[in-house]
């Protein structure tokens, strides 16, 4: 259960430093006036989207983190099924198992 904190913590300082970087990148690029088309302002909205994915990601982190801190990490909070190891090493924020995240994907497209 430990390793999950571990491995959870280690996730959220990555993303945290990425956010970092490119909220450096994207203020250095604000304080030069960007002409329309030029490819640095494509860049600047690029990067935003991608802070934005990240914030999100973080945000997803945390709080898979507080489940661990609980003692709930990796059981699907829809079905109450262990969420497949596999599964959460490859999307450790994971909250849902596949089959439910499956199905909850194909009912939000209906
Ligand atoms: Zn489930």
């Amino acid at each position: 259960m430990s390793d999950d904190i571990e491995r959870l913590k280690a996730e959220r300082n990555q993303i945290a430093a990425e956010i970092r970087r490119l909220q450096y990148s994207i203020r250095s690029k604000v304080e030069t006036d960007l002409e329309e088309g030029d490819p640095a302002l494509y860049e600047r909205e690029k990067n935003l989207a991608l802070l934005r994915n990240l914030q999100r990601e973080l945000e997803a982190v945390e709080y898979a983190l507080s489940l661990a801190e609980r003692g709930v990490y990796g059981i699907c909070e829809n079905c109450g099924e262990r969420i497949d190891p596999a599964r959460l090493k490859a999307i450790p924020q994971a909250t849902l198992c596949l089959k439910c995240k499956t199905e909850l994907e194909r009912k939000r497209r209906i």
